[in-house]
């Protein structure tokens, strides 16, 4: 069959992003021509570096109402996490040992939190309810007087599920609490104001939001309160002695160029992927059997999850593979036969967490696919 796109369809966006053609013309001089060291202070390639790093961090910082000043360089959001919650964990031990956690973070941050575990530190693993979300009142009750951090994803990458992330930087502030939020899925993707939201430390990566792969950044506040991390990379003392190590010019100015386009064409896109998801939607769920996973509403625009309970995902994936590039769960766990930890959190059965299906929309999505993809569940599965 002749198709005006590409096959296999791409619809694993939450697992990375192609680069915006647009992001790959901005990095291309600094591979080249401009291959200064940032750090380099004695002479212009070095100057040209920095400066064009100093763009990408007023690029990164206004997405999400920051300063540039707040903003640390990373090779992705797995170190930014790292950063985060490890750099909180050293610094405030005197503070306390007591971190707050949820059930259906991405692995960086379990993993991240598990790590920590074994090394004494005390770690609360809120629940969800069916829908994926936290309760802001076991939240709050799991306070103690030890408590460091809260590390509450902005959205979930599985089922797109948005926290009600301002509710809990207030509840953080309230009791004087760091609060760091995972927003990998959500920046550039929906709003999200780190005053507004109450958010003391977030992560983002450039390759989730149309940049390279190899580039990501945290936000660390400065001021009310300034927050201070141990760093886990000693050395040059680059990025204020946070990060170490010779700034990745290229990576960082697509991660800043690609920042900005999300920061102006967030509205517009947002809209077109919300009536896209929405039409793919509602075509799957109108075959037999099929039941949506995570909040009905309260999700991200380019997100759906959908299990099949009379199959499982690997079979189907299977099924669609020389068609559509999709994922079972997340990426990091489909090379693995486990169903997934997120949708088993939710409450569900082994059939419904083993059965399910994440489709991903992004900024090259096109309705004549989507049409297309729709027509093919159809055929494939209807009865
Ligand atoms: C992709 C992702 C990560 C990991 O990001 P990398 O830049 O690939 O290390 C972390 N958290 C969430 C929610 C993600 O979607």
């Amino acid at each position: 069959m002749e198709t005006p796109f590409q096959v296999p369809v791409y619809l694993d966006n939450n697992a990375t992003t192609p680069m915006d053609p647009r992001v790959l013309e901005a990095m291309m001089p600094y591979f080249t021509k401009q291959f200064g060291n940032a750090a380099s202070r004695s002479h212009a390639y070095g100057w040209a570096a920095e400066e064009a790093v100093e763009l990408a961090r007023e690029q990164v910082a206004r997405l999400i109402g920051a300063i540039p000043q707040e903003i640390v360089f990373t090779s992705g959001a797995t170190e930014g996490v790292n950063l985060a919650i490890k750099g909180v964990a050293e610094m405030y031990t005197s503070k306390g040992n007591h971190i707050i956690t949820c059930q259906t973070e991405h692995k960086a941050v379990i993993d991240t939190c598990k790590h920590l575990e074994k090394k004494g530190l005390e770690i609360t693993w809120l629940p969800v309810d069916a829908t994926g979300m936290i309760n802001l009142q076991e939240l709050e009750a799991a306070i103690r007087p030890t408590t460091i951090l809260i590390a509450i994803m902005y959205a979930n990458n599985e089922t797109g599920v948005i926290h009600p992330v301002r509710e809990i930087g207030a509840i953080a502030k309230k009791h004087g609490v760091l609060f760091f939020t995972d927003a990998t899925q959500a920046a550039g993707k929906i709003p999200v104001d780190v005053e507004t939201d109450h958010i003391d430390i977030l992560t983002l990566s450039a390759h989730k939001i149309y940049g390279p792969k190899g580039a990501g950044a945290v936000y660390v506040r400065r001021r009310d309160p300034r927050v201070r991390l141990t760093a886990q990379m000693d050395g040059g003392g680059h990025e204020r002695g946070m990060r170490s190590g010779t700034l990745n010019v290229p990576g960082i100015v697509g991660l800043g160029k690609a920042a900005d386009l999300c920061r102006l064409e967030m509205e517009a896109e947002a809209a077109r992927l919300t009536t896209l998801r929405n039409r793919l939607q509602e075509g799957i769920l109108s075959l037999p059997g099929v039941v949506l996973n995570g909040h009905p509403s309260n999700r991200l625009p380019h997100t759906l999850n959908i299990s099949f309970p009379d199959r499982d995902s690997n079979s189907l994936l299977l099924q669609f593979n020389k068609k559509l590039a999709l994922s079972a769960g997340s990426a990091c766990t489909s090379a693995t036969l486990e169903p997934s930890y997120v949708l088993k959190a939710m409450g569900f059965s082994d059939e419904r967490s083993y059965s399910a299906l994440r489709f991903g929309l992004g900024r090259f999505t096109t309705e004549a696919e989507i049409e297309w993809v729709r027509e093919l569940f159809r055929q494939e599965l209807g009865s």
